[in-house]
Protein backbone atom coordinates (compact mmCIF):
# COMPACT_ATOMS: atom_id res chain seq x y z
CA UNK A 1 0.00 0.00 0.00
CA UNK A 2 1.30 3.29 -0.92
CA UNK A 3 1.05 6.93 0.64
CA UNK A 4 -1.79 7.75 -1.14
CA UNK A 5 -3.38 4.40 -0.57
CA UNK A 6 -3.09 4.89 2.79
CA UNK A 7 -4.02 8.90 3.24
CA UNK A 8 -7.94 7.68 3.69
CA UNK A 9 -6.70 5.20 6.26
CA UNK A 10 -5.13 7.89 8.27
CA UNK A 11 -7.49 10.21 8.06
CA UNK A 12 -9.70 7.67 9.77
CA UNK A 13 -7.96 7.72 13.01
CA UNK A 14 -8.77 10.23 15.21
CA UNK A 15 -5.71 11.41 16.95
CA UNK A 16 -7.04 14.91 18.14
CA UNK A 17 -9.18 14.64 21.68
CA UNK A 18 -7.12 17.61 23.12
CA UNK A 19 -5.83 14.84 25.95
CA UNK A 20 -3.23 17.24 27.43
CA UNK A 21 -5.75 20.37 28.34
CA UNK A 22 -8.13 17.31 29.83
CA UNK A 23 -9.23 17.91 33.17
CA UNK A 24 -11.63 16.14 35.69
CA UNK A 25 -14.59 18.39 37.12
CA UNK A 26 -16.78 16.07 38.69
CA UNK A 27 -17.29 12.79 39.91
CA UNK A 28 -21.17 11.33 40.45
CA UNK A 29 -22.12 7.83 41.32
CA UNK A 30 -25.39 5.88 41.39
CA UNK A 31 -25.73 2.56 43.46
CA UNK A 32 -27.96 -0.10 41.80
CA UNK A 33 -29.21 -3.62 43.41
CA UNK A 34 -29.92 -7.05 42.36
CA UNK A 35 -27.37 -6.92 39.47
CA UNK A 36 -27.27 -9.87 41.50
CA UNK A 37 -25.15 -8.04 43.90
CA UNK A 38 -25.49 -4.42 45.20
CA UNK A 39 -23.30 -2.65 42.38
CA UNK A 40 -21.70 1.10 42.75
CA UNK A 41 -21.43 2.86 39.16
CA UNK A 42 -18.83 5.93 39.08
CA UNK A 43 -18.51 8.45 36.12
CA UNK A 44 -15.61 10.67 36.49
CA UNK A 45 -16.33 13.85 33.53
CA UNK A 46 -14.25 16.54 32.83
CA UNK A 47 -13.98 20.13 30.88
CA UNK A 48 -15.07 17.79 27.66
CA UNK A 49 -17.48 15.76 26.62
CA UNK A 50 -15.82 12.93 27.70
CA UNK A 51 -17.03 10.69 30.66
CA UNK A 52 -14.80 7.89 31.97
CA UNK A 53 -16.81 5.07 34.12
CA UNK A 54 -15.34 3.34 36.74
CA UNK A 55 -17.03 0.59 39.78
CA UNK A 56 -16.54 0.51 43.23
CA UNK A 57 -16.76 -3.39 44.21
CA UNK A 58 -19.72 -5.24 44.97
CA UNK A 59 -21.27 -4.64 48.62
CA UNK A 60 -19.05 -1.75 49.16
CA UNK A 61 -19.83 1.69 50.35
CA UNK A 62 -19.76 4.67 47.78
CA UNK A 63 -17.43 6.40 50.52
CA UNK A 64 -14.02 4.77 49.29
CA UNK A 65 -15.04 6.22 46.09
CA UNK A 66 -16.47 9.94 47.41
CA UNK A 67 -13.73 10.83 49.67
CA UNK A 68 -10.96 10.85 47.03
CA UNK A 69 -12.79 13.68 44.81
CA UNK A 70 -10.77 16.51 46.34
CA UNK A 71 -7.80 14.86 45.59
CA UNK A 72 -8.78 14.53 41.70
CA UNK A 73 -10.68 17.66 40.41
CA UNK A 74 -8.61 19.80 38.63
CA UNK A 75 -6.15 17.09 37.15
CA UNK A 76 -5.37 15.43 34.37
CA UNK A 77 -6.92 12.02 34.26
CA UNK A 78 -4.55 10.66 31.12
CA UNK A 79 -2.04 10.81 34.29
CA UNK A 80 -3.03 7.50 35.65
CA UNK A 81 0.14 5.97 36.95
CA UNK A 82 0.53 9.79 39.07
CA UNK A 83 -2.86 9.73 40.40
CA UNK A 84 -3.07 6.20 41.35
CA UNK A 85 -0.23 6.80 43.38
CA UNK A 86 -1.57 9.50 44.89
CA UNK A 87 -5.14 8.19 46.16
CA UNK A 88 -3.30 4.40 46.67
CA UNK A 89 -2.86 5.19 50.49
CA UNK A 90 -6.58 5.86 50.68
CA UNK A 91 -7.38 1.49 50.14
CA UNK A 92 -6.95 -1.64 51.97
CA UNK A 93 -8.26 -5.05 51.84
CA UNK A 94 -11.47 -6.27 50.73
CA UNK A 95 -14.40 -3.62 49.90
CA UNK A 96 -11.72 -1.02 51.08
CA UNK A 97 -9.49 -1.01 48.03
CA UNK A 98 -12.83 -0.59 46.09
CA UNK A 99 -12.97 3.29 45.83
CA UNK A 100 -9.13 3.81 44.84
CA UNK A 101 -9.86 0.61 42.35
CA UNK A 102 -12.89 2.57 40.43
CA UNK A 103 -11.42 5.60 40.39
CA UNK A 104 -8.19 3.93 38.20
CA UNK A 105 -10.73 2.04 35.37
CA UNK A 106 -12.39 5.33 34.95
CA UNK A 107 -8.81 7.27 34.49
CA UNK A 108 -7.81 4.68 32.25
CA UNK A 109 -11.43 4.91 30.36
CA UNK A 110 -10.57 8.39 30.08
CA UNK A 111 -7.28 8.38 29.03
CA UNK A 112 -8.66 5.85 25.95
CA UNK A 113 -11.55 7.99 24.59
CA UNK A 114 -8.60 11.26 24.98
CA UNK A 115 -6.19 9.19 22.42
CA UNK A 116 -8.59 6.83 21.08
CA UNK A 117 -7.59 3.87 22.11
CA UNK A 118 -8.46 0.68 23.70
CA UNK A 119 -7.22 0.14 26.80
CA UNK A 120 -5.89 -3.37 26.32
CA UNK A 121 -3.89 -1.56 24.23
CA UNK A 122 -2.31 0.86 26.13
CA UNK A 123 -1.24 -1.97 28.27
CA UNK A 124 0.88 -3.43 25.50
CA UNK A 125 -1.62 -5.54 23.56
CA UNK A 126 -3.57 -8.44 22.77
CA UNK A 127 -2.13 -11.85 24.31
CA UNK A 128 -5.66 -13.55 23.38
CA UNK A 129 -8.75 -12.23 20.99
CA UNK A 130 -11.68 -13.98 23.15
CA UNK A 131 -11.68 -13.77 26.97
CA UNK A 132 -12.70 -17.02 28.92
CA UNK A 133 -15.20 -16.31 31.36
CA UNK A 134 -15.98 -19.17 34.58
CA UNK A 135 -19.55 -19.10 35.19
CA UNK A 136 -20.92 -19.62 39.07
CA UNK A 137 -23.71 -21.13 39.63
CA UNK A 138 -26.46 -21.69 42.49
CA UNK A 139 -28.95 -23.77 43.17
CA UNK A 140 -31.96 -22.66 45.42
CA UNK A 141 -33.40 -24.90 48.12
CA UNK A 142 -31.33 -28.04 49.66
CA UNK A 143 -27.93 -28.70 48.22
CA UNK A 144 -28.00 -31.32 46.07
CA UNK A 145 -25.55 -32.69 43.91
CA UNK A 146 -27.74 -33.82 41.00
CA UNK A 147 -29.52 -30.56 41.06
CA UNK A 148 -26.38 -28.85 40.81
CA UNK A 149 -24.67 -30.96 38.28
CA UNK A 150 -27.52 -30.18 35.56
CA UNK A 151 -27.63 -26.62 36.29
CA UNK A 152 -23.73 -26.56 35.74
CA UNK A 153 -24.76 -28.67 32.59
CA UNK A 154 -27.16 -26.09 31.21
CA UNK A 155 -23.94 -23.47 31.64
CA UNK A 156 -21.98 -25.62 29.50
CA UNK A 157 -24.90 -25.81 27.05
CA UNK A 158 -24.82 -21.94 26.71
CA UNK A 159 -20.67 -22.17 26.11
CA UNK A 160 -19.01 -22.23 29.34
CA UNK A 161 -15.72 -24.11 28.85
CA UNK A 162 -15.16 -23.58 33.01
CA UNK A 163 -17.54 -23.38 35.78
CA UNK A 164 -17.76 -23.19 39.15
CA UNK A 165 -19.78 -24.11 42.35
CA UNK A 166 -20.62 -23.49 45.88
CA UNK A 167 -19.73 -26.81 48.47
CA UNK A 168 -18.68 -26.49 52.44
CA UNK A 169 -20.55 -26.62 55.35
CA UNK A 170 -23.74 -24.20 54.44
CA UNK A 171 -24.52 -27.27 52.96
CA UNK A 172 -24.31 -29.08 56.32
CA UNK A 173 -25.76 -26.71 58.83
CA UNK A 174 -29.36 -28.35 58.59
CA UNK A 175 -27.84 -31.97 58.67
CA UNK A 176 -27.39 -33.63 62.51
CA UNK A 177 -24.32 -34.75 62.84
CA UNK A 178 -22.81 -33.07 59.99
CA UNK A 179 -20.98 -30.92 61.75
CA UNK A 180 -19.82 -30.45 65.45
CA UNK A 181 -18.63 -27.00 67.42
CA UNK A 182 -18.56 -25.21 70.33
CA UNK A 183 -22.03 -25.86 71.65
CA UNK A 184 -24.20 -23.12 70.59
CA UNK A 185 -22.64 -22.02 67.58
CA UNK A 186 -24.45 -24.30 65.17
CA UNK A 187 -27.58 -22.70 66.55
CA UNK A 188 -26.50 -19.38 65.97
CA UNK A 189 -25.56 -19.27 62.66
CA UNK A 190 -28.69 -21.31 61.67
CA UNK A 191 -30.66 -18.63 63.07
CA UNK A 192 -28.70 -15.73 61.39
CA UNK A 193 -28.77 -15.88 57.89
CA UNK A 194 -25.57 -13.17 56.74
CA UNK A 195 -27.87 -12.58 53.49
CA UNK A 196 -30.37 -10.96 55.01
CA UNK A 197 -28.58 -8.06 56.72
CA UNK A 198 -27.76 -6.04 53.25
CA UNK A 199 -30.47 -3.81 53.83
CA UNK A 200 -30.63 -0.04 54.41
CA UNK A 201 -32.91 0.02 56.98
CA UNK A 202 -31.90 2.54 60.17
CA UNK A 203 -33.88 1.33 63.04
CA UNK A 204 -32.00 0.36 65.67
CA UNK A 205 -33.53 -3.23 66.38
CA UNK A 206 -31.85 -3.93 62.53
CA UNK A 207 -28.83 -2.21 62.97
CA UNK A 208 -28.09 -4.30 65.98
CA UNK A 209 -28.89 -7.79 64.25
CA UNK A 210 -26.46 -6.72 61.78
CA UNK A 211 -24.07 -6.07 64.39
CA UNK A 212 -24.93 -9.96 65.79
CA UNK A 213 -24.39 -11.06 62.05
CA UNK A 214 -21.21 -8.89 61.52
CA UNK A 215 -20.06 -10.65 64.98
CA UNK A 216 -21.18 -14.29 64.05
CA UNK A 217 -19.65 -14.23 60.81
CA UNK A 218 -16.46 -12.61 61.50
CA UNK A 219 -14.86 -15.60 63.57
CA UNK A 220 -12.09 -16.84 61.18
CA UNK A 221 -11.07 -20.18 60.24
CA UNK A 222 -9.16 -21.35 63.05
CA UNK A 223 -10.96 -19.84 65.61
CA UNK A 224 -14.95 -21.19 65.47
CA UNK A 225 -13.07 -24.77 66.09
CA UNK A 226 -15.99 -25.83 63.62
CA UNK A 227 -15.09 -29.75 62.28
CA UNK A 228 -16.46 -31.80 59.80
CA UNK A 229 -17.40 -35.15 60.96
CA UNK A 230 -17.22 -38.19 58.67
CA UNK A 231 -20.83 -38.58 57.90
CA UNK A 232 -20.60 -34.68 56.81
CA UNK A 233 -17.38 -35.67 54.63
CA UNK A 234 -19.56 -38.45 52.96
CA UNK A 235 -22.47 -36.05 52.37
CA UNK A 236 -19.89 -33.70 50.43
CA UNK A 237 -17.79 -36.15 48.78
CA UNK A 238 -21.32 -37.55 47.38
CA UNK A 239 -22.25 -34.19 46.44
CA UNK A 240 -18.98 -34.13 44.27
CA UNK A 241 -19.28 -37.13 42.75
CA UNK A 242 -23.18 -36.91 41.53
CA UNK A 243 -21.83 -33.19 40.22
CA UNK A 244 -19.50 -35.31 38.27
CA UNK A 245 -21.55 -37.97 36.89
CA UNK A 246 -23.77 -35.02 35.25
CA UNK A 247 -20.81 -33.03 34.03
CA UNK A 248 -18.42 -35.38 33.18
CA UNK A 249 -14.64 -35.13 33.72
CA UNK A 250 -12.80 -33.14 31.21
CA UNK A 251 -14.62 -29.60 31.83
CA UNK A 252 -12.90 -27.83 34.84
CA UNK A 253 -14.67 -27.16 37.90
CA UNK A 254 -13.59 -24.58 40.91
CA UNK A 255 -15.23 -24.88 43.92
CA UNK A 256 -15.70 -21.77 46.17
CA UNK A 257 -17.64 -20.94 49.62
CA UNK A 258 -16.01 -23.74 52.02
CA UNK A 259 -17.41 -21.94 55.01
CA UNK A 260 -15.38 -21.24 58.34
CA UNK A 261 -13.25 -24.69 59.12
CA UNK A 262 -9.73 -24.51 60.24
CA UNK A 263 -6.69 -25.79 57.88
CA UNK A 264 -6.75 -29.75 59.21
CA UNK A 265 -10.34 -29.98 57.70
CA UNK A 266 -9.74 -28.24 54.91
CA UNK A 267 -6.69 -31.34 54.09
CA UNK A 268 -9.08 -34.07 55.14
CA UNK A 269 -11.98 -32.65 52.59
CA UNK A 270 -8.95 -31.81 49.99
CA UNK A 271 -7.98 -35.45 50.20
CA UNK A 272 -11.76 -36.61 49.95
CA UNK A 273 -12.46 -34.86 47.05
CA UNK A 274 -9.23 -34.84 44.89
CA UNK A 275 -10.23 -37.73 42.76
CA UNK A 276 -13.44 -35.57 41.35
CA UNK A 277 -10.30 -33.53 40.01
CA UNK A 278 -11.55 -29.47 40.69
CA UNK A 279 -10.10 -26.98 38.48
CA UNK A 280 -8.84 -25.10 42.13
CA UNK A 281 -9.78 -24.68 45.89
CA UNK A 282 -10.83 -21.02 46.59
CA UNK A 283 -10.59 -19.32 49.53
CA UNK A 284 -10.47 -21.93 51.78
CA UNK A 285 -8.27 -19.69 54.79
CA UNK A 286 -8.12 -16.27 55.14
CA UNK A 287 -5.73 -15.29 52.58
CA UNK A 288 -3.65 -13.23 55.36
CA UNK A 289 -2.49 -16.99 56.78
CA UNK A 290 0.41 -17.05 54.55
CA UNK A 291 1.96 -20.42 55.88
CA UNK A 292 -0.97 -22.13 56.71
CA UNK A 293 -1.61 -21.57 52.89
CA UNK A 294 2.13 -23.58 52.23
CA UNK A 295 1.00 -26.03 54.58
CA UNK A 296 -2.28 -26.62 52.28
CA UNK A 297 -0.69 -26.58 49.17
CA UNK A 298 1.72 -28.71 50.18
CA UNK A 299 -0.98 -31.27 51.08
CA UNK A 300 -2.85 -31.75 48.43
CA UNK A 301 -2.78 -31.84 44.40
CA UNK A 302 -5.47 -29.94 43.88
CA UNK A 303 -4.65 -26.17 42.94
CA UNK A 304 -4.64 -24.09 45.81
CA UNK A 305 -6.54 -20.47 44.86
CA UNK A 306 -6.58 -17.07 46.55
CA UNK A 307 -6.49 -13.21 46.12
CA UNK A 308 -10.06 -12.02 45.87
CA UNK A 309 -9.66 -9.72 48.92
CA UNK A 310 -5.76 -8.52 48.44
CA UNK A 311 -5.13 -4.43 48.01
CA UNK A 312 -2.04 -4.27 45.51
CA UNK A 313 0.80 -6.17 43.75
CA UNK A 314 2.97 -5.94 47.39
CA UNK A 315 0.11 -7.75 49.20
CA UNK A 316 0.57 -10.90 46.51
CA UNK A 317 3.88 -11.54 47.16
CA UNK A 318 4.07 -13.27 50.48
CA UNK A 319 2.23 -16.34 49.07
CA UNK A 320 3.90 -16.63 45.74
CA UNK A 321 7.52 -16.34 47.57
CA UNK A 322 6.06 -19.21 49.86
CA UNK A 323 4.02 -21.07 47.30
CA UNK A 324 1.67 -21.09 49.20
CA UNK A 325 -0.94 -20.80 45.62
CA UNK A 326 -1.34 -22.54 42.41
CA UNK A 327 -3.63 -20.31 41.09
CA UNK A 328 -3.66 -16.25 41.63
CA UNK A 329 -7.64 -14.79 41.85
CA UNK A 330 -7.73 -10.81 42.20
CA UNK A 331 -10.38 -8.84 42.08
CA UNK A 332 -9.85 -5.70 39.90
CA UNK A 333 -12.08 -3.48 41.84
CA UNK A 334 -9.64 -4.42 45.22
CA UNK A 335 -6.73 -5.21 43.51
CA UNK A 336 -5.96 -1.51 42.28
CA UNK A 337 -7.71 -1.79 39.25
CA UNK A 338 -6.68 -2.26 35.49
CA UNK A 339 -2.63 -1.88 35.35
CA UNK A 340 -2.01 -3.31 39.43
CA UNK A 341 -4.20 -6.36 38.22
CA UNK A 342 -1.79 -6.96 35.20
CA UNK A 343 0.98 -6.16 37.27
CA UNK A 344 -0.05 -9.20 39.94
CA UNK A 345 -0.76 -11.24 37.07
CA UNK A 346 2.74 -10.68 35.71
CA UNK A 347 4.63 -10.99 39.02
CA UNK A 348 2.59 -14.21 39.43
CA UNK A 349 3.96 -15.84 36.00
CA UNK A 350 7.86 -15.28 37.34
CA UNK A 351 6.42 -17.63 40.06
CA UNK A 352 4.64 -20.24 37.90
CA UNK A 353 1.47 -19.37 39.24
CA UNK A 354 -1.25 -18.82 36.51
CA UNK A 355 -4.14 -15.67 37.17
CA UNK A 356 -7.59 -16.18 37.27
CA UNK A 357 -9.94 -13.34 38.07
CA UNK A 358 -12.91 -12.64 40.28
CA UNK A 359 -15.74 -10.69 39.03
CA UNK A 360 -19.18 -9.84 40.58
CA UNK A 361 -20.30 -6.40 39.54
CA UNK A 362 -22.29 -4.47 36.13
CA UNK A 363 -20.47 -4.29 32.50
CA UNK A 364 -18.10 -1.87 33.59
CA UNK A 365 -16.42 -4.26 36.14
CA UNK A 366 -16.44 -7.35 33.42
CA UNK A 367 -15.35 -5.27 30.67
CA UNK A 368 -12.43 -3.50 32.01
CA UNK A 369 -11.17 -6.60 34.07
CA UNK A 370 -11.46 -8.21 30.02
CA UNK A 371 -8.98 -5.53 29.02
CA UNK A 372 -6.61 -6.84 31.73
CA UNK A 373 -7.22 -10.47 30.89
CA UNK A 374 -6.37 -9.59 27.25
CA UNK A 375 -3.33 -8.08 27.86
CA UNK A 376 -2.13 -10.37 30.73
CA UNK A 377 -0.13 -13.79 29.62
CA UNK A 378 -0.87 -16.03 32.43
CA UNK A 379 -4.52 -15.42 32.67
CA UNK A 380 -6.96 -18.75 32.86
CA UNK A 381 -10.42 -17.81 33.08
CA UNK A 382 -12.86 -14.38 34.18
CA UNK A 383 -15.53 -15.05 37.09
CA UNK A 384 -19.43 -13.84 35.43
CA UNK A 385 -22.22 -13.88 38.45
CA UNK A 386 -24.77 -12.28 36.20
CA UNK A 387 -25.88 -15.13 33.61
CA UNK A 388 -28.89 -15.36 35.02
CA UNK A 389 -29.75 -11.41 35.33
CA UNK A 390 -31.75 -9.94 32.27
CA UNK A 391 -30.84 -6.33 32.18
CA UNK A 392 -27.69 -6.46 33.11
CA UNK A 393 -26.66 -6.40 29.69
CA UNK A 394 -28.64 -3.22 29.20
CA UNK A 395 -26.87 -1.71 31.57
CA UNK A 396 -24.66 -0.09 28.47
CA UNK A 397 -24.18 0.42 25.37
CA UNK A 398 -21.48 -1.61 23.65
CA UNK A 399 -20.30 -3.01 20.40
CA UNK A 400 -21.10 -7.22 20.96
CA UNK A 401 -23.95 -7.99 22.93
CA UNK A 402 -24.78 -10.17 24.59
CA UNK A 403 -21.61 -9.12 26.09
CA UNK A 404 -20.71 -12.59 27.83
CA UNK A 405 -21.48 -15.01 24.69
CA UNK A 406 -21.54 -18.20 24.68
CA UNK A 407 -18.89 -18.31 27.30
CA UNK A 408 -16.26 -15.58 26.18
CA UNK A 409 -16.50 -11.71 25.61
CA UNK A 410 -14.84 -10.26 23.04
CA UNK A 411 -13.65 -6.92 23.30
CA UNK A 412 -14.70 -3.82 21.34
CA UNK A 413 -11.68 -2.22 19.39
CA UNK A 414 -13.59 1.26 20.47
CA UNK A 415 -11.36 3.60 22.67
CA UNK A 416 -11.30 3.19 26.43
CA UNK A 417 -13.20 0.68 27.75
CA UNK A 418 -15.09 0.82 24.72
CA UNK A 419 -18.82 1.76 26.79
CA UNK A 420 -20.53 4.00 24.84
CA UNK A 421 -22.78 5.05 27.35
CA UNK A 422 -24.76 4.05 29.93
CA UNK A 423 -28.53 3.09 29.80
CA UNK A 424 -30.12 5.53 33.11
CA UNK A 425 -33.20 4.34 32.26
CA UNK A 426 -32.56 0.50 33.14
CA UNK A 427 -30.10 2.31 36.35
CA UNK A 428 -32.90 3.92 37.36
CA UNK A 429 -35.21 0.51 37.11
CA UNK A 430 -32.93 -0.79 39.70
CA UNK A 431 -31.55 1.74 42.11
CA UNK A 432 -30.87 0.72 45.86
CA UNK A 433 -33.59 2.28 48.49
CA UNK A 434 -33.55 4.83 49.65
CA UNK A 435 -31.49 6.77 46.50
CA UNK A 436 -34.12 8.91 44.62
CA UNK A 437 -32.00 10.05 41.64
CA UNK A 438 -30.30 8.53 39.11
CA UNK A 439 -26.71 9.61 39.73
CA UNK A 440 -25.89 11.05 43.49
CA UNK A 441 -23.60 14.82 43.38
CA UNK A 442 -20.49 14.60 45.33
CA UNK A 443 -20.68 18.13 46.08
CA UNK A 444 -20.30 17.48 49.96
CA UNK A 445 -16.68 15.85 49.47
CA UNK A 446 -15.91 19.19 47.48
CA UNK A 447 -13.95 20.34 50.27
CA UNK A 448 -12.34 17.68 52.31
CA UNK A 449 -9.12 17.76 52.89
CA UNK A 450 -6.19 16.52 55.12
CA UNK A 451 -2.42 16.07 54.87
CA UNK A 452 -1.74 13.20 53.21
CA UNK A 453 1.86 12.70 52.98
CA UNK A 454 2.71 9.58 54.97
CA UNK A 455 6.02 10.82 56.47
CA UNK A 456 7.05 13.84 58.37
MG1 LIG B 1 -14.80 -16.41 45.90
Amino acid sequence: MNYKEMEPLLQSINTFSGPTDLRITDIKYTHITKAPMDCILLKIETNSELVGYGEVRDWASPTFATMLKSRLIGENPCNVDKLFRRIKQFGFHGRQGGGVSGIEVALWDLAGKAYGVPIYQMLGGKFRDKVRMYCDTDVEGKPDGIAMGKALKMRMDQGFSFVKMDLGITHLLHTDGALSAPLGLLDAMRSLDPDEYHETDTSLEYIQKRSKVYDLYNIAHPFTNIHVTEKGFDILEQYMADVRSIIGYEVPLAIDHFGHIGIDDCIKLSRRIEKYNPAWLEDMLPWQLTDQYVRLNQATTIPICTGEDIYLKEGFKPLLESGGVSVIHPDLLTAGGILETKKVGDMAQDYGVTMAIHMAESPIACIAAAHTATATENFLALEYHSNDVPWWNDLVEYAHKPIVDKGYLILSDEPGLGIRKLNDEVIADHLKKPQQSVWVSTDAWDADWSHDRLWS
